[in-house]
């Protein structure tokens, strides 16, 4: 299995390189008028026919190529959204920026571009991208510039650890909750709504009636938020990762998607109720998740939506459907077993079991796993779910979907 990251980390540009960076973005978008008014999108026609017209840059040969890369890389996903039938504009690169995948080199804790004739710019590399590249049989494949940033491009090739359990995740707007019949843990991310909820009364406090402005500022405090709103959430999926990679066990994602469609306007909902709910990151998590599991090798096992149906609602026990009730909170009445169960729980619980199904069918021996119980029943009163909490308070009663 081959694994992608991106190492991170500001630097400070000397003028040289940010008329490069100039340079490569005014490269790629001749680029992308040569590719848009002649059709081309293959990399191979896209060269032949646009590497003469750069040659009045003045730049390394290097990230001339690059610069027909990544139009080509826009084009295509240009052309891949037109077949989908979704309406897109002519792409035009605005900020600049520098891609490229070769002439750089990595040495005395430096990185090196070329930038001239025999000129180069070493951008010295902080101690976490250091460690990072120490990692065993890590590749730097390319590395991205932009006027504040470099990102290096590293691949891995892993191999992939054998589970012999499955653990499912339920993502909540204020919990992350991880588990299967043994264990079950959850994350408090009540943090980062409070942080949405400051960023919303901060961006209502300016008064200013100036849509640009307006624009401007919400930019500006959105990545705010969504660089706060990002710590916690690293905090969680990487425990539940190293977690699931001490136990053996493949992860198991419920499909979610959609989920901003039951909260829009004219939903019958209050404003604040849809703003919580449309700054909820639930993609982030998954893109955490997935992202880091695959580094390790982990496998992550994604539910289709039907899998997915009724699984904060069945009871793991007998398979009734649970009732909620008003004063109870977040749990949830079966009234076969007679008894309360936590809704994130029995969520997680019945993502493991699913997971599990489909996990055994994919080893092959479909008719055997479809015949047999994939989980042994639990025993009502006897099997208790032992329930730990990673925070001391536990998560308050909250807005189900
Ligand atoms: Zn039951």
């Amino acid at each position: 299995m081959f694994a992608l990251k991106l190492v991170r980390q500001n630097y400070a540009p000397s003028e040289e390189v940010l008329g490069l960076l100039v340079t490569f973005r005014k490269m790629v978008n001749v680029c992308l008028g040569i590719g848009l008014s002649t059709g081309v999108t293959s990399l191979k026609r896209l060269s032949m026919l646009s590497y003469r017209e750069l040659k009045p840059f003045d730049c390394p040969s290097y990230y001339k190529l690059c610069a027909i890369s990544k139009a080509t890389g826009i084009l295509a996903a240009r052309r891949k959204s037109l077949k989908r039938g979704n309406a897109t504009k002519s792409p035009y690169a605005v900020r600049s920026h520098l891609v490229a995948y070769y002439g750089f080199k990595i040495q005395n804790g430096s990185l090196r571009i070329p930038i001239g004739r025999r000129r180069y710019f070493d951008i010295p590399l902080v101690e976490h991208t250091l460690s990072v590249l120490s990692e065993a049989l890590v590749r730097v494949r390319s590395f991205t510039l932009t006027a504040e940033t470099v990102g290096l491009c590293i691949s891995k090739e892993v191999k992939q650890i054998e589970c012999d359990a499955t653990a499912g995740v339920d993502r909540n707007l204020r919990a992350l909750t991880y588990g299967n019949e043994r264990k079950v843990v959850h994350y408090d991310l009540s943090k980062t709504v409070v942080t949405a909820q400051t960023t919303r009364s901060i961006l209502a406090s300016f008064k200013r009636n100036d849509a640009r402005i307006r624009q401007k500022i919400a930019f500006k405090y959105g990545r705010r938020m969504r660089n706060r709103k990002a710590q916690p959430l690293h905090k969680a999926t990487k425990q539940i990762v190293e977690q699931a990679f001490e136990n053996k066990e493949a992860l198991v994602l419920e499909d979610i998607r959609g989920i901003r469609r039951l909260y829009r306007r004219g939903n019958w909902q209050g404003r604040r109720y849809r703003a919580t709910m449309n700054t909820w990151s639930f993609s982030e998590v998954q893109r955490q998740l997935e992202y880091k599991a695959r580094w390790i090798g982990l496998p992550v096992i994604r539910l289709s939506r039907r899998e997915t149906m009724g699984t904060s609602s069945t009871c793991p026990k007998c398979g009734e459907r649970l009732q909620s009730d008003k004063n109870h909170g977040r749990e949830l009445w079966c009234r076969i077993c007679k008894s309360w169960m936590d809704r994130d729980m029995v969520a997680v619980v019945n993502l493991s079991r699913r997971g599990r199904l489909r996990f055994d069918r994919s080893k092959g021996g479909t008719v055997e796993a479809v015949m047999r119980n994939p989980t042994p029943t639990v025993i009502p009163g006897v099997d208790a779910l032992e329930v730990s909490l990673s925070s001391d308070k536990l998560t308050e009663p909250q807005e189900c979907f």
